[in-house]
């Protein structure tokens, strides 16, 4: 056996992973990474196969052998076997095999002529005898490319290796063999690079039996010629003739500690030196990762333990076979459910959540800023409309070369505008509906020890939501279409922003004869003209006028009803000013009256459009409670419908 500290571990870590896959968990216990970089025929390939242990599976020789990365994870298993990822399901136990199958995958990528790629081939040896960890052989450094390589092979390697030897979890192995000069090594150079301070890089001499007779490496091992914080440790690895003999790994270890015990340059370190003394130290490296590790893994498993021992102690009175405690469990957990539920949606003072929104609060949330944000959203040429409003109306004269804008043509542009509030409404409903189920779905958590309880709950709940979704939206639709069928042009609302339009434009809206009271007048009540138009009522001595008696700006005007007017047999209302101020000349208010009441109402309309608007309660009483919930719907899309009216708005008179 190769490795003996290894596995001293290997135990220890089998029993945590076996615990682990009982309870359905991996332990995620990641081990480092060990990479080896060196030089062409360093022996790096050799080094990594010892490290494994047994098994000798990897292609070397002389010349460049090892083309692409072989990222080599070991698995700890009861079978003994490997497995290519790029021919994955084939088992390999014959280690022969292996071995021809890396320098046929190698040659597939690569030709056969020495040419080189970074594309990794991933083999996975399982066995018992090794430790979840995970190795990279890589091509050696060379500086002058041979057969198919490319000219500068020198940079593609590096960059190859460098990919692999920055990652901090990444142990470096710098090989360098001895009968070369070491001062030049490239694998001390590249570590150097990324771990200047040499915190992961161990040096690795090879082939100190080859070197000339009366020289050693005794300053290099000793860490005093090219010093390293983790040293340097020699190997003497089975030479070519070795491997063609088929020297077994125990024999080569044998024969490689005599070489260390009787050579009198590494007599004195030789228990430092040598493949055993590698392996410890890189167990140890492991070790120290999984002493750094166990204690987060340890703490976690604690939280895990004390969540778990409490849910123990809920079941506690909990007898599992009296099928009227079964009813009765069942029956408190749909409870719960429906509970847990209502809280989620409605809100509740006790348990808040302080850290995530709650179902209701979401849905708050899409009522109050991403339906009116879908409104906004919705795109609005007003050049188009106008546009349409010019065809609109004429296409309703027809033929005719219309006197009035048409009634016809505000309402079908209106309209037009008005169903483009389906789509932001339907989405709004989705949205929701998503809440709801997402709430379902969280409040069924507790319900995980019974999966089918859950399914089933989740079920029957969300396809009573889905049916409601359909109804919503009928109902929505329905609101929509109610809204379509009929225009109130008498809210005030609606006046409200036609009236601005007036009041640039100074359009007349209505001509007629009212009655009014003037006490200072002779006579007190007198027929006049009287004219309305946006800005200002004026009266006239008659239809002519000409002789115009008085002007009265809209401006801070409001209407109000009167009971019992100047003159009982006719129908009153009076025109006030909300600043308190005098109307005309020293009253308060002017009494207008007409013969009938409609006639009343439909100068009160008159002034509405003027932006003349009742006394406030007096609208909403008149109207009955859905035309006031539509209203303020409407209300609500009015930022939406607000454009411009034509110019030609119509003339009443
Ligand atoms: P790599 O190219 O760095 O992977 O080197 P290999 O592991 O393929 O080794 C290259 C050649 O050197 C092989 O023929 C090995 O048998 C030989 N070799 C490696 N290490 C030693 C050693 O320590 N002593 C001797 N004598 N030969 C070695
Ligand atoms: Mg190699």
């Amino acid at each position: 056996m190769g490795n003996r500290g290894m596995e001293d571990l290997i135990p220890l870590i089998n029993k945590l992973q076996d615990a682990f896959s009982s309870i359905g968990q991996s332990c995620n216990l990641d081990l480092p990474q060990i990479a080896v970089v060196g030089g062409q025929s360093a022996g790096k390939s050799s080094v990594l196969e010892n490290f494994v242990g047994r098994l000798d599976f990897l292609p070397r020789g002389s010349g460049i052998v090892t083309r692409r990365p072989l990222i080599l994870q070991l698995v700890n298993s009861k079978a003994e076997y490997a497995e290519f990822l790029h021919c994955k399901g084939r088992k390999f136990v014959d280690f022969d095999e292996v071995r021809m199958e890396i320098e046929a995958e190698t040659d597939r990528i690569t030709g056969s002529n020495k040419g080189i790629s970074p594309v990794p081939i991933n083999l996975r040896v399982y066995s018992p005898n090794v430790l979840n960890l995970t190795l990279i052989d890589l091509p050696g450094m060379t500086k002058v490319a041979v057969g198919d390589q490319p000219p500068d092979i020198e940079h593609q390697i590096r960059d190859m290796l460098l990919q692999f030897i920055v990652k901090e979890s990444c142990l470096i192995l710098a090989v360098t063999p001895a009968n070369t000069d070491l001062a030049n090594s490239d694998a001390l150079k590249i570590a150097k690079e990324v771990d200047p301070q040499g915190l992961r890089t161990i040096g690795v001499i090879t082939k100190l039996d080859l070197m000339d007779e009366g020289t050693d490496a005794r300053d290099i091992l000793e860490n005093k010629l090219l010093p390293l914080r983790r040293g340097y440790i020699g190997v003497v690895n089975r030479s070519q003739k070795d491997i063609d003999g088929k020297k077994d790994i125990r024999a080569a270890l044998a024969a490689e500690r005599k070489f260390f015990l009787s050579h009198p340059a590494y007599r004195h370190i030789a228990e430092r030196m040598g493949t055993p003394h590698l392996q410890k130290t890189l167990n140890q490296q492991l070790t120290n990762h999984i002493r750094d590790t166990l204690p987060g893994l340890r703490s976690k498993l604690q939280s895990q333990m004390l969540s778990l021992e409490k849910e123990v102690e809920e079941y506690k009175n909990f007898r599992p076979d009296d099928p009227t405690r079964k009813t009765k469990a069942l029956l408190q957990m749909v409870q719960q459910f429906g509970v847990d539920f209502e809280k989620c949606i409605e809100g509740s003072g006790d348990q808040v959540d302080t850290s995530n929104l709650s179902g209701g609060a979401k849905i708050n949330r899409i009522f109050h800023e991403r339906f009116p944000f879908e409104l906004v959203k919705m795109e609005f040429d007003e050049k188009e409309l106008r546009k349409e409003i010019s065809y609109a109306i004429k296409n309703i004269h027809g033929v005719r070369t219309g006197l009035f804008t048409p009634d016809m043509a505000f309402e079908a542009i209106v309209k037009k505008q008005i169903i483009k509030l389906k789509e932001p409404c339907l989405k709004s409903i989705d949205l929701v509906i998503q809440e709801l189920i997402n709430t379902v779905r969280q409040c069924t958590n507790k319900l995980d020890s019974y999966p089918r309880l859950r399914e089933e709950t989740e079920r029957i709940v969300t396809t009573h939501i889905r049916e409601r979704d359909n109804k919503t939206k009928d109902q929505v639709l329905l609101l929509i279409d109610i809204e379509l069928s009929y225009i109130n042009t008498n809210h005030e609302d609606f006046i409200g922003f036609a009236n601005d339009v007036h009041r640039e434009t100074g359009t007349v809206i209505r001509r007629g004869w009212l009655t009014i009271n003037i006490s200072i007048m002779k006579g007190g009540s007198k027929d006049y003209w009287f004219v309305l138009t946006a800005e200002s009522l004026s009266w006239y001595k008659d239809e002519e006028e000409k002789e115009k008696k008085f002007m009265l700006p809209l401006d801070n005007l409001k209407l109000r009803d009167v009971e019992k007017g100047f003159m009982s047999s006719k129908h009153v209302f009076a025109i006030f000013n909300t600043e308190q101020r005098n109307v005309y000349k020293d009253l308060r208010q002017i009494e207008l009256a007409c013969d009938t009441q409609e006639d009343v109402d439909s100068w009160k309309a008159s002034f509405l459009r003027a932006g003349v608007y009742p006394e406030k309660d007096q609208v909403h009483k008149r109207l009955p409670l859905t035309r006031c919930s539509l209203l303020s719907f409407q209300a609500h899309c009015k930022q939406r419908l607000s454009f411009d009216f034509p110019k030609t708005f119509p003339l009443r008179g």
